[in-house]
């Protein structure tokens, strides 16, 4: 039987399809942006999106759709699908609603500019010539926080923007639990033999080769050739079209291997995500992911708890002996080592399993303080440095490895980072569920991916957006983000050294 059998809700899913359309051709505009469109191309296509966006934001607020988006709310004994179909259109119409074109213009305008800035300053490793552009985007965003409301704080709203129902409390609980954790693993770490830098980071490789290892390891995880791309940009990301044309791109650097590797592992995670939604949910509003938390969980599930793995390893050292050559001097164990060692370093995007979320916690405390106004914008550098050395132990050479390494405040982006360590959450809390702590070890040894995917499908993928992210947390885990469930499973990893 059909999903959706409320005629009410049958009504809205044939109208979105029209709105599904501009997401879809929005979508296939911003890949070709990154991959095959020519330099040039950049203004026409910026004119091109911004229209797609006018009309989006036109047909979504149009007096028919919201009003029978209204109705549906008062429909009762609405199915999960149905009702889920009305939470994220209820959600959409009300943030356009309550946020004026012109703010969001503003902030538009504000951000491409500030990128630009951002570049140079952190090319000039100049913090000043940033300062002006920070000042405004923060200010830009507790307009935004005061337009779209909040329960206690401020920073709730944007933390909301980005993953459903999350606040600050939530956030914070997750951190106090966190860092102490986190900090006390790292001390045991150092020494071990996980600790420090492996020669295999410094080794150079061909990109042709490089490009057959990786889709060598997309066949071997069964990545469906004829759903799905690979392509190649400086910064990877996934998009999709829709269930059955969902793209991953990676990057070639010519030196240690992992990094492209593991790109395309942590990109295949999101992917899999998209293709493995219920094929009837496919152009309606439920068709897609539902938070960057819970779809960053499925990367991280991928690129940290299958493949940071020493059976996965031992799965793909033939591939690279064959493709890479000099990876055939080192024992599989050895491989793995490099795969996962740890280091403090003041870059987040070059931070382990380990260290990683300190930097998240980091950011999370200041950008809460430049949004609760604790803190002015042109103090950043010198608070950074100093959680810096209390969370790491180091301090950053500079500004462009301190305050400005990340592209999201000059993005206009405050309340985005916290969704990385839900990710980091979610990709335990699913081990946890699926192994109880050594089976995954035996599926990804006995290259078992089919039955990962299907445990992925069943807990995570086939809802789509139908569940909120705590509500499916709840329904599937039995709680929401649970941070012990990380601090297990580092702890098994990297201190009792199970099973590697
Ligand atoms: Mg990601």
């Amino acid at each position: 039987m059909s999903k959706f059998q409320n005629p009410v809700i049958k009504e809205i899913t044939e109208k979105y399809r029209r709105i599904w359309a501009i997401i879809h051709a929005n979508n296939l505009l911003s890949w070709d942006s990154e991959i095959y469109m020519p330099e040039r191309g950049v203004s026409e296509r910026s004119i091109a999106l911004a229209e797609l966006n006018v009309l989006y934001r036109e047909l979504i607020l149009k007096d028919d759709f919201v009003s029978l988006v209204e109705k549906g709310k008062n429909e009762k004994d609405l199915n999960m699908w149905e009702s889920g179909t009305i939470r994220v259109l209820d959600r959409e119409i009300n943030k356009m609603k309550k946020i004026p074109p012109e703010l969001l213009f503003e902030l538009q305008k504000t951000s491409s500019e500030a990128f630009q800035v951002w570049k140079n300053a952190k090319a000039q490793k100049k913090f000043d010539a940033f300062l002006p552009y920070l000042k405004k985007l923060v200010e830009l965003n507790i307009q935004i926080a005061e337009k779209l409301g909040y329960q206690e704080k401020p920073y709730d709203a944007l933390l909301d923007m980005y993953e459903e129902g999350l606040n600050t409390r939530d956030v914070k609980a997750v951190f106090d639990s966190l860092k102490p954790g986190l900090k006390n693993y790292l001390e045991k770490i150092k020494g071990g033999k996980f600790y420090g830098v492996h020669e295999l980071e410094g080794v150079s490789y061909e990109t042709s080769s490089m490009e057959k290892v990786n889709k060598e390891v997309l066949k071997m995880i069964e990545y469906p050739e004829e759903r799905a791309r690979i392509d190649v940009s400086p910064h990877p990301f996934t998009i999709s079209m829709g269930i059955n044309d969902v793209r991953i791109t990676t990057r070639y650097e010519g030196y240690d291997f992992k990094r492209s590797l593991f790109s395309v592992l942590h990109e295949f995670g999101h992917a899999t995500y998209e293709l493995q939604i219920d094929p009837e949910l496919d152009m309606t509003p439920i068709g897609t992911g539902v938070s960057l938390g819970i779809h960053e969980g499925q990367s991280r599930f991928w690129e940290n708890v299958v493949s940071r793995t020493l059976a996965f390893t031992e799965s793909v050292k033939p591939v690279l002996d064959k493709y890479l050559g000099f990876t055939s001097k080192y024992s599989p164990e050895d491989v793995y080592r490099y795969f996962a060692m740890v280091k403090p370093s003041p870059i987040r995007t070059e931070a382990d399993e380990v260290t990683y979320n300190l930097h998240i916690s980091l950011r999370f405390e200041i950008e809460q303080m430049l949004i609760e106004k604790e803190l002015k914008p042109e103090d950043v550098p010198e608070v950074w440095d100093n959680m810096m050395q209390d969370l790491l132990g180091i301090k950053p050479a500079d500004i462009s490895e301190g305050a400005l390494q990340d592209v999201h405040w000059a993005h206009g982006t405050f309340g985005y980072f916290p969704t990385y360590t839900l990710g980091n959450i979610v990709a335990s809390m699913m081990m946890k569920k699926l192994s109880g702590k050594n089976k995954i070890y035996e599926l990804v040894r006995n290259r078992a991916f089919k039955e990962i995917k299907e445990f992925l499908k069943e807990n995570v993928h086939q809802y789509g957006s139908s569940l909120s992210p705590k509500d499916l947390l709840i329904k599937s885990f039995g709680k929401s983000y649970s941070p012990e469930d990380l601090l297990d499973y580092i702890q098994y990893k990297y201190i009792n050294g199970i099973e590697y």
